[in-house]
């Protein structure tokens, strides 16, 4: 293993003639056996907890330069987030290999030993978005090599530093003939996805996931999708506006509101709107006392794209700007930013925003706010509500989600070991803990019919005749 070198490398995408190859390579290790090894998988997995340790600094630089991302967010969301999904991976291994005999089925097949073995898919393909992108393309990358799978991570070109990184990581500390990092844009995404793979394993927006879909679906590959959507927040009469306020503004902040769960437009209780909007206001000054853009803890926007995209969402609304507002497109810097907004179909609620702006929709009847937010997105990654015990559960009864959290902005996904996925239109399948193992294996159903059944089992064949013991 070579020690990290200090300086991150510029950003150099694969050679596109480079990829079948590094594909074949792939294929090829993986029919030769070596990754059924589970030894082998934990070596590979505890040479990868070295390398993020070692890589940390680097890593942390990397996200910086990409996103600005602050130390403490850089660490607790990417790296010990990444770092304690592969610790319990490396603990619990051993048992999630082991075949399944608790299986239902009639007692007449018992002496048939049912049993289900834990088979890798085979070669994944892992393509991450650009807003953690440690952690959400490490993250399934653990789970392909816990389950033996070969794999290919290829990062965001939005991210080109921490990309170049993750590549200098794998080549140095992990089996190259298994592992690779491709990097590029279209064309190399393209070129790998004219490989057969036998997963495919997608985290970003619902209109590239469905250029994946139909091409994975030429090949009849499995392929698991993470995307997003728009994620409604509520606060009725019985929340405590200003822990609303702040967890709210945690989740809006963290990362510029570039995060897949964070909440897109709060439905709030016509009756606590003025309290609520004066608790966010007063939670801007607590966080970032000189303004955001001073702040050593606030991320920037990735690109001139992404923020010219937000950038139009709020020039187009006919709402009223209630916090924030300020943005500096030479900083990429969008200030945390809250839009009155009396319709769902203003500007800003009509995509997600994936960024540090969302829209304060007020409402007069829970029932009614319901339906809203059914009809804007009826399947979002998540729900988030600040409400009474019945409120919250009459929430989360009536609105699909891909995960929810009560009383907090989308803690349900900082617990890196729990099952982390969407449903419908933000996504398919799962994975972090246990469920990322899942989401890489075969679950292949196996029998032994002792010969000594023989007799029980005559009347199965023919010729056969009315007295036949029916099975
Ligand atoms: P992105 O621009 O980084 O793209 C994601 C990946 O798709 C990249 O690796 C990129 O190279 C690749 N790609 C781009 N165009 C392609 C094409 N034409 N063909 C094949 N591949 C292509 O990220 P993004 O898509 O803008 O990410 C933001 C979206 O991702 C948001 O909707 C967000 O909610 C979602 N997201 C979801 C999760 C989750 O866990 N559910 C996490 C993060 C982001």
């Amino acid at each position: 293993m070579t020690k990290p070198e200090l300086t991150i490398p510029p950003f150099e995408p694969t050679p596109l003639e480079e990829i079948p190859k590094i594909a074949a390579t792939l294929r090829e290790s993986f029919r030769s056996q070596k990754t059924k090894d589970v030894e082998w998988r934990l070596v590979q997995l505890r040479k990868l907890w070295w390398g993020i340790q070692d890589y940390s600094e680097l890593l942390q630089a990397a996200l910086k330069k990409d996103l600005n991302k602050a130390w403490n967010e850089a660490i607790f969301s990417e790296i010990t987030h990444t770092s304690s999904d592969l610790q319990l991976t490396l603990k619990k291994l051993k048992t999630w290999v082991k075949d399944d005999k608790d299986l239902d089925y009639p007692l007449s097949f018992a002496p048939l030993r049912p049993r289900i073995k834990k088979e890798p898919l085979g070669s994944a393909l892992i393509i991450g978005p650009y807003n953690f992108p440690v952690m959400l393309n490490l993250a399934p990358f653990i789970g392909a090599i816990a389950a033996g799978c070969t794999a290919i991570i290829k990062p965001s070109e939005s991210a080109p530093a921490t990309a170049m990184v993750l590549k200098q990581l794998v080549e140095n500390y992990l089996d190259t003939t298994c592992f690779a990092v491709v990097n590029g844009a279209v064309p190399e995404t393209t070129a790998l996805l004219e490989e057969k793979w036998d997963k495919i394993f997608y985290t970003g927006g619902s209109a590239i996931a469905r250029i994946i879909s139909r091409k994975a679906a030429e090949t009849l590959t499995p392929v698991t999708l993470e995307l997003g959507g728009r994620n409604p927040a509520f606060v009725t009469p019985a929340a405590d506006l200003k822990l609303a306020a702040r967890r709210l503004m945690w989740g809006k902040t963290l990362n510029a509101g570039q995060v897949c769960m964070s909440h897109n437009y709060v439905l709030v209780h016509r009756s606590v709107v003025d309290g609520f909007v004066a608790a966010l206001n007063a939670t801007t000054r607590e966080f970032y006392p000189q303004g955001a853009q001073a702040s050593p803890d606030y991320a920037r926007i990735v690109n001139e794209r992404q923020f010219d995209r937000i950038k139009k969402m709020l020039d187009n609304t006919r709402g009223k700007i209630v916090m924030g507002g300020e943005n500096d497109r030479d900083d990429l810097f969008i200030a945390p930013t809250a839009v009155l907004v009396d319709s769902i179909d203003d500007s800003m609620m009509q995509e997600e925003s994936f960024g540090p702006i969302w829209s304060i929709l007020p409402y007069d009847d829970l029932d009614e706010a319901i339906k809203v937010a059914n009809s804007v997105d009826p399947t979002p990654l998540t729900v988030v509500t600040f409400g009474s015990k019945e409120e919250n559960e009459k929430i989360l009864n009536r609105i699909t989600s891909g995960g929810a959290t009560i009383n907090d902005s989308y803690m349900h996904g900082a617990v890196s070991t729990l099952p982390f996925g969407g449903v419908g239109e933000s996504g398919t399948g799962s994975y972090h803990g246990r469920a990322s193992f899942d989401c890489f294996t075969h679950r292949r159903t196996v029998v032994a019919t002792p010969s000594w059944m023989e007799s029980l089992l005559r009347s199965r064949y023919p010729p056969h005749s009315p007295f036949d013991f029916k099975l």
